[in-house]
């Protein structure tokens, strides 16, 4: 087995028994890279040079020691390239660690590359970068998901141990469901926003993508816990996620919410998340149907809601206070000049709907009815979680599309987070793990499962994913590259 399709718990065995260093697994990474990315274009830099150095003085002692982690292009690492995917920000050097990178440094891992992304955040295919799409390894023709597209293919590719990412509507499960990895939305205010780029800041949450769920675990305790530099991350304990692995499933409760089991769910998709519950019941699970009525409004009201924080956020791109300036004359063509140029279509669609869903005499029509119909979702699923541990349900309605075939059709494209959404306007944690194979044009593209736990149970979250990952072999499977 070559050393870049190793788990990071299994790369740590190596590394503390002396069988590899992590100067030889970087090295690994860079062949690997080499071979593969000119198809996958998940990376949009990597900076070997700083990466070495801290290979050779990396501490294996610690709990990522010597772990190299890519990390999307959203998230500040101090003098690397931060360009959100974004003409905007081309060129943009951060100034600062994010507080994940700090945490993440602390417990010895590398941050290691730039990963590829829609354009701030905004879309489901990574098509929307300004700097070319990423391809699904598992068949380059078709999208690995977004916006987190590129750190779900380097790691579906074995051209990163791990990668971090964000989730504002599903941008991390679903681009891990397409590519066949695992991918964790923590609960809101579990993981430090700072450092982060704003995209909507009442959804935002940063989280891992990895090969296995105990790797998962592993960089959640990494990353997780109160930060001072982000009011809105909470005093709540961090267990030990990877040590609370390996329970049984005994007396756990999964609730089957009947509106995610829709027609127009692709019917290999179905099949094979219907297999997995019953796997789950083989296990010992209780499957219980709950219901989430209100999550066929989530995608209209997210798209209210995100979109108006969206607005705000992307304000201080003005040439003055963020972004490349662009043109001359007074100081309004000049904000003109600097806003056309470098946002992109999808960006500027945003702003426009954001800002007018915010607007004198729209606020209440819009923003302020979709604020109220956001805390009859979250209530939907504090009921539901009276009588379940964890909900199960498809990750996506259907296995990765071609690129190109939704992108002229933005509300086609905003229909791939269709089962994601409601996670993060509820606020609760959430994950993506490989669960089957679709045949599709005679190519297997992964099938991911969505497991949506309670508020701040992570820890259950994992347990429960990680008894159905253990006595399946879907996670052993490699992308043919
Ligand atoms: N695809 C969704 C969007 O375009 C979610 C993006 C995300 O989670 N960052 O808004």
């Amino acid at each position: 087995m070559s050393l870049t399709s190793l788990s990071i718990s299994e790369l740590r065995r190596k590394f503390r028994s002396r069988e590899t260093s992590p100067i030889e697994a970087l090295e690994a990474l860079e062949a690997r890279i080499g071979q593969v990315e000119p198809v996958v274009h998940g990376y949009l830099s990597r900076d070997y040079a700083a990466a070495r150095t801290l290979a050779e003085k990396a501490d294996i002692s610690l709990p990522l020691g010597g772990v190299p982690i890519a990390i999307k292009d959203v998230i500040n690492v101090n003098g690397e390239p931060c360009s959100c995917g974004s003409k905007m920000l081309d060129g943009y050097r951060a100034t600062y660690d994010a507080t994940v990178i700090k945490m993440l440094r602390a417990a010895g891992a590398i941050p290691f590359g730039r990963c590829n992304m829609d354009e701030f955040a905004m879309g489901s295919s990574t098509e929307n970068s300004a700097f070319g799409r990423s391809c699904n390894p598992w068949d380059p023709s078709r999208v690995p998901g977004g916006s987190s597209g590129g750190s779900a293919a380097v790691v579906a590719a074995n051209e990163a141990f791990a990668a971090l990412g964000s989730d504002t509507g599903g941008s991390i499960r679903q681009p891990a469901a397409l590519c066949g990895c695992v991918g964790l939305k923590p609960t809101y205010g579990r993981v430090s926003r700072f450092g982060l780029v704003a995209f909507a800041s009442s959804l935002d949450q940063i989280g891992p993508f990895t090969k296995t769920v105990e790797d998962a675990a592993l960089v959640l305790n990494a990353i997780s816990g109160r930060d001072p530099l982000d009011s809105t991350s909470l005093e709540e304990p961090v267990p030990d996620y990877a040590a609370q692995l390996g329970h049984d499933l005994k007396g756990v409760k999964l609730g089957m919410p009947r509106e995610y089991f829709i027609s127009g769910i692709d019917p290999q998709v179905d099949a094979a998340v219907r297999a997995a519950i019953r796997h789950y019941e083989s296990l010992g699970a209780e499957i219980v149907e709950v219901s989430l009525p209100n999550t066929e409004h989530a995608v209209g009201v997210y798209y209210i809601i995100a979109t108006a924080e969206a607005s705000a956020n992307l304000a201080r791109f003005d040439g003055v206070r963020y972004g490349s300036r662009a043109g001359a004359g007074n100081i309004l063509e000049m904000y003109g000049q600097t806003r056309g140029q470098g946002f992109g279509p999808e960006v500027k669609r945003r702003i426009i709907l954001g800002t007018y869903v915010l607007s004198s005499g729209y606020y209440d029509a819009f923003y302020l009815r979709a604020q109220k119909v956001r805390t009859l979702i979250r209530g939907d699923f504090t009921r539901a979680f009276e009588k379940v541990d964890a909900i199960i349900c498809p990750t996506t309605p259907e296995p990765a599309f071609k690129a190109g075939d939704r992108s002229d059709d933005p509300l086609k494209m905003y229909l791939a987070d269709i089962f994601t959404i409601a996670c993060n306007l509820a606020g609760t944690c959430g994950m993506s793990l490989p669960c089957g194979f679709a045949d599709v044009d005679g190519k297997k593209l992964p099938v991911g499962l969505q497991l949506i736990g309670q508020p701040f149970q992570e820890s259950r979250l994992l347990q429960i994913a990680h008894a159905y990952e253990q006595s399946t072999e879907w996670h052993k499977a490699a992308a043919p590259l």
